[in-house]
């Protein structure tokens, strides 16, 4: 006998429709939730691809699975890296696997990462603090047993990103990373401990011993002096430069290997299906035997059985908690980090840079990525949205960041900024553990002792594997196989592949070096489907946007490979909206003609699909600030140039204190000669009367004090560009 608990909150289901971006499926979440009418919701059909690959179902077939009345032995909700690696590691133990993602594959926090399968350097450096604090005298026990459990995860780490080099080659490949110091004592000292003060001196020998946590299989770390630098590094600033320390790290492609993992689980006998949302639990008495799950592309709602659940959820575990247990304690914080990515210019092809001392202590990646520079923070504690929606804030921070190691006639500009999106790191705790019992500082498995569900939170994307191989443990003796599975595209790939490629389908050079990284030995069937493209050379492989090495072939497959919507298509199957979102948007038509072919769209479905794809993509950052609701304390140099430019009247590329005077009448807030005086010394720190561009760029991103920066910085927070500028303070403000 089953019965059924649901959540039915406004407050849960507006968090949840953040994700749906198709108006289509909206209206059928409403339609669903909270409309009492009894009318079927639309139906979108069509929206399947019947076409299988080599080895793996369709979509079609996967639902045709979901909806039987098969019991499988588990169901695991949540496609991301968590849950698609447990539905792998289960399916390839001989289990019978069901897993259901609500959106697209990876489309919430596993496309959003800094893209390294990283070793954790900063978790070494903070477990090394915290070993030499006070609390080694007044706690030993506990305080060596903390160090101890964080450094055995960096170890795990270490072992993890070695295994996924090795085995994953056609998706990772080592980054050189580089760590600039322009003095041998900081202070004040990073990762909160006195002795970092020495970091820059420690530094070669930190990294040594970091390279002997994975017994050397990476490239060995290695120290330029400045000239060496120069050459390597150029945009780096070499004004100041002491010496270079640079470490190796992995990096991949987040979204695909997201998915190439799902369909590994697929290939594997797994049921697993994107657009399936999980809505209801079923019980069996107390215990949980399955969920009522709905097809968010076609609005069918069926049931899917299972003797064990296991919630995937990253930072919306909790949500999905309370499916189960509508009083569930929470479990999981989220941490937003965001990222923006500006031309590839600004950083070597071939090497990335790490500042370790931020002005807010964060760590902040500036790497090399599909051609692109991008940069990107670790994170700050918030909760989970699901919007990609970058906040102007953040942007501005990463950009002022960023200047400070670039080279002076390098500064990044705000233009320069052709996509920002942020995520949410799930950071768990255990309901459930006993007290006393110890806290984790990875990932968190934990089974309610009453329904059975288990959830598995926290961890990294680099201990995706491991994460599956505990949470499946906990189900089956069965021994795990997964490190010695290839995952899709890995069988039959050699790094001679671009040659080949580009020699029998006479691609261009770039497009077969992204296809070989991307698909693996799976690039020939992308190329089978490529059309020519009528020019001498590349003789095959239509572009979808000018400048980047994706084709056309690729949106017909990635629909072979269960992309539902355009902006999958865009935003993970290729990652064009994480590097351009202007271009991602001019490629909205022709991505969906070519998917409405395929998946046989009506013109109605085409244009609900453009329009919800244009909608989304907007949420990604550009060129074009949103500074709606962002303080521009942190304003970025392009800001600073032409506010300084507006208040230097005489253009004279000084301020003097007449100007600023007048600024400030003109703001709306008139000085005394006192308050001035003070303003205005407060700028000119070199007393010579006159305030440098560099003087009021320092002023500026000084802290608020209640005078006139404090008063400057809120005018500004409301101007777009510098005509509104000039507009603020009722009327002719600024000149
Ligand atoms: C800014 C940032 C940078 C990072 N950088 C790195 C890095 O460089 N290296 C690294 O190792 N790690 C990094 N991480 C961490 C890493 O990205 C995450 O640990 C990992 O992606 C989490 O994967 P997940 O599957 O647990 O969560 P998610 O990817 O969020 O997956 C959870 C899935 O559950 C689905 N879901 C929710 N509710 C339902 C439902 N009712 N039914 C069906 N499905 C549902 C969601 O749609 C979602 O896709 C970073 C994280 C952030 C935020």
């Amino acid at each position: 006998m089953f019965q059924r608990s649901r959540i039915v909150g406004r407050a849960i289901v507006t968090a949840e429709m953040q994700v749906l971006r198709c108006p289509v499926q909206i209206s059928l979440l409403f339609d669903r939730r909270l409309s009492t009418s009894a009318s079927p919701p639309p139906s979108y059909p069509g929206s399947n691809s019947t076409v299988p690959l080599k080895g793996i179902p369709s979509r079609f077939e996967q639902l045709q699975r979901l909806k039987s009345d098969d019991t499988y032995d588990v169901l695991i909700i949540g496609g991301g890296a968590t849950g698609s690696g447990a539905a792998l590691d289960a399916a390839s133990r001989g289990l019978k696997v069901a897993c259901i993602e609500r959106g697209d594959f990876a489309s919430e926090t596993s496309s959003r990462s800094t893209k390294l399968i990283w070793a954790g350097i900063r978790y070494l450096a903070t477990s090394a603090a915290g070993l030499l604090s006070k609390n080694l005298f007044l706690k030993p026990a506990e305080t060596i047993k903390d160090f101890w459990g964080e450094f055995m995860m960096v170890v795990g780490c270490h072992r993890e990103r070695r295994y996924m080099l090795e085995k994953q080659e056609h998706l990772t490949k080592w980054i050189p990373i580089a760590i600039p110091f322009d003095k041998y004592i900081v202070w004040p000292p990073p990762f909160g401990h006195p002795l970092f003060a020495l970091f820059p001196l420690l530094a070669p020998f930190v990294l040594k011993f970091y390279d002997s946590l994975s017994q050397f299989s990476c490239p060995p770390s290695y120290v330029m002096g400045p000239q060496q630098a120069k050459e390597k590094f150029p945009q780096l600033s070499h004004r100041k430069l002491k010496f270079v320390s640079v470490f190796y790290e992995a990096q991949h492609n987040d979204a695909r290997t997201n998915l190439a993992i799902a369909l590994s689980a697929a290939e594997h006998g797994a049921a697993i299906s994107n657009y399936v949302e999980a809505t209801e639990m079923l019980f069996d008495g107390k215990k949980a035997c399955g969920v009522k799950a709905l097809d968010n592309m076609s609005g069918d709602e069926f049931d899917i059985r299972a003797k064990k659940v296991i919630f995937a959820g990253g930072p919306y575990t909790d949500l999905m908690r309370k499916m189960e247990d509508a009083e569930a304690k929470p479990a999981v914080q989220g941490a937003s980090g965001s990222h923006v990515v500006l031309p590839g210019y600004y950083c070597p092809s071939d090497m990335g840079l790490l500042d370790y001392n931020t002005s807010d202590g964060r760590f902040l990646f500036f790497l090399p990525w599909q051609g692109h520079t991008l940069v990107g923070t670790t994170d700050k504690k918030c909760d989970a949205e699901t919007s990609a929606s970058a906040p102007e804030d953040e942007v501005q921070w990463i950009l002022n960041e960023c200047g400070k190691y670039l080279s002076k006639d390098l500064r990044v500009r705000r233009s320069d900024v052709l996509s920002a999106w942020r995520g949410w790191r799930p950071l768990a705790a255990d309901p459930h553990a006993p007290p006393g019992a110890p806290v984790s500082r990875d990932h968190v498995i934990s089974e309610n002792p009453e329904s059975g569900v288990i959830f598995i939170a926290g961890g990294k994307w680099t201990t995706w594997r491991e994460m599956a191989e505990d949470v499946v443990n906990r189900i089956t003796d069965k021994p795990c196989r997964t490190t010695e599975i290839k995952l899709l595209g890995g069988d039959g790939y050699n790094k001679n592949m671009p040659i080949r490629l580009t020699q029998k389908h006479g691609m261009g050079v770039d497009v077969a070096a992204h296809l070989s990284n991307t698909y693996g030995a799976r690039a020939w069937d992308v190329c089978d489907l490529s059309r020519p493209t009528g020019l001498n050379w590349p003789k095959f492989g239509v572009p979808v946007s000018s400048q980047y090495p994706y084709i056309e072939a690729e949106v017909v497959y990635a629909c072979r490979e269960y992309a539902c919507t355009v902006e999958d298509v865009l935003s993970r199957r290729t990652r064009l909206a994480f590097l351009n979102s202007e271009a991602a948007k001019d490629a909205i038509p022709r991505v969906a003609e070519i998917m409405a072919e395929e998946l046989g769209w009506s013109e109605d479905i085409k244009a609900s699909q453009m329009e919800s794809a244009y909608e989304y993509i907007s949420t990604y950052g550009g060129p074009v600030p949103d500074k709606a609701g962002a303080s521009l304390r942190s304003a970025t140099f392009r800001d600073i140039i032409e506010i300084f430019n507006a208040i230097d009247e005489d253009g004279s590329g000084f301020l003097d204190r007449t100007e600023v005077e007048h600024a400030a009448t003109k703001l709306g807030f008139p000085m005394s000669a006192e308050e001035l005086n003070a303003a205005f010394d407060e700028m000119d720190t070199s007393h010579d009367g006159r305030v440098s561009l560099e003087e009021f760029e320092a002023w500026w991103n000084g802290a608020d004090d209640g005078g006139l920066r404090e008063k400057m910085h809120n005018e500004f927070s409301f101007a777009k560009d510098i005509d509104d500028l000039k507009k603020v303070g009722g009327g002719a403000m600024l000149g």
